[in-house]
């Protein structure tokens, strides 16, 4: 590819529509080997060997919105909608720390009430204060010294907490903030207003969403994005803007998966509409690879971030996620949420892991990295530079 190792590329439109045409569109194996190999090479200068966890707490299936996609979407028939007791998500970022997961991500559906606002608060606050209180007794009864401090003078103790939780005026993410969360991730889905607006119903809006990403780096979150790839409509030039758009909005993390069908919703129903004698198999197997191709023009174009190898990947292929994670992702999200709420929070069909317990999921990850020959990065924070520099 000519390029010096592990260096990364300022890319055009064009030039990453036409590495997406190659690789994916005319199969240039050739292309897509290097792609991946130079991803990985520029992985592992900018994060480290380490792979990065965090842990996914699902605390709520309630959401007000209706995404044309979504199987926890508000107008989802036949659905068990629960929130989480809140010692419940406490003790679940307990047993985080104690396995060695400084990092949980608290994520469920929408919901623009005090209520739902105070409890947030009160759970960020709570997960914060004793997480922060084990890892200080622990540090004393090992006679540890003073525990490490980050770039932006932040102690790094305890488990940080991230949220995915949905538009929210900015007087509510600087609540947020103030009650300990430092990282709040929100999918653009697509950097196409067009298209955004044919998935999501009225009053849901681009614009709008896009102020959200803006008002949450204001407040001064770590600012997490991504998309969906394979949506009914999306075209690769699409694509090749969201690469772009994740720049110029400045994601220090980025996560993106494949859409996948989920019986009952608007957006399935088109797409069967759409692919009526498609070999469904084939198709997702070919997003799959789409995705890996974004993932690494990312990685290839931006350098820091961090990347997540999502679980709608391993939906699509058992070995999904450590495929991922050569091919430019350096984060994965064992799922935490007590098994007893998996299958309510079914969000596409064949969703892995719905019956599995966290020990297993944590377990099966460490396998999985050494599979790869990756190891995890336990026990630190694992902020990208591209945040701790900002
Ligand atoms: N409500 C929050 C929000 O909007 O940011 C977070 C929860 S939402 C369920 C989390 C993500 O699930 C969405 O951003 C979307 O990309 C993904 N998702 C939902 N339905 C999906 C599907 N059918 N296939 C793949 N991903 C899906």
């Amino acid at each position: 590819n000519g390029l010096e190792p592990a260096t990364t590329v300022e890319l055009s439109e064009e030039q990453i529509l036409g590495i997406l045409e190659a690789v994916w569109r005319r199969g240039d194996a050739e292309l897509e080997k290097a792609l991946y190999a130079h991803a990985n090479a520029v992985t592992n200068k900018y994060c480290g060997g380490g792979v990065y966890y965090r842990g996914l707490i699902e605390f709520s299936n309630v959401c007000q919105n209706d995404c044309g996609y979504c199987g926890i979407r508000n107008n989802q028939k036949d659905v068990w909608r629960y929130t989480m007791p809140e010692e419940e998500v406490v003790e679940v970022a307990k047993w985080a720390l104690e396995n060695g997961i400084r990092n949980i991500m608290l994520q469920g559906g929408e919901l623009r009430t005090e209520q739902r606002l105070q409890y947030l608060e009160r759970v960020t606050a709570a997960i914060r204060r004793e997480t922060v209180a084990m890892d200080l007794a622990k540090r004393a009864e090992s006679g540890a010294g003073a525990p490490p401090v980050l770039p932006g003078g932040e102690e790094e103790l305890g488990v940080a907490v991230s949220l995915s939780v949905g538009e929210l005026p900015i007087e509510d993410y600087e609540r947020l903030f103030r009650a300990g969360a430092r990282r709040y991730l929100i999918r653009i889905e697509t950097s196409n207003p067009d298209l955004y607006h044919a998935l999501h119903p009225a009053p849901m809006s681009w614009h709008h969403r896009v102020e959200c990403l803006q008002n949450l780096k204001k407040v001064g979150f770590m600012l997490g994005t991504g998309i969906m790839v394979g949506l009914p409509g999306q075209t690769l030039r699409d694509l090749a803007r969201d690469v772009l758009f994740f720049k110029e909005v400045k994601a220090d993390m980025i996560g993106m998966g494949p859409f996948i069908t989920q019986p009952g919703t608007p957006v399935t129903a088109t797409w069967n509409e759409l692919y009526p004698a498609v070999d469904k198999n084939a198709h997702m197997r070919s997003m799959f690879s789409l995705t890996c191709t974004m993932n690494a023009l990312v990685r290839l174009t931006m350098g820091n971030p961090n990347i997540s190898a999502t679980t709608a990947l391993q939906a699509i292929v058992p070995t999904g996620r450590e495929l991922a994670l050569e091919r430019g992702a350096n984060v994965v999200m064992p799922i935490l949420t007590p098994t007893k709420y998996r299958e309510s929070y079914q969000l596409y069909e064949g969703k892995p892991c719905i019956t599995d317990t966290a020990v297993q999921c944590r377990r099966c990850l460490d396998m999985r990295l050494h599979s790869v020959g990756k190891t995890s990065a336990a026990g630190v924070w694992g902020d990208p530079a591209s945040f701790l520099r900002s």
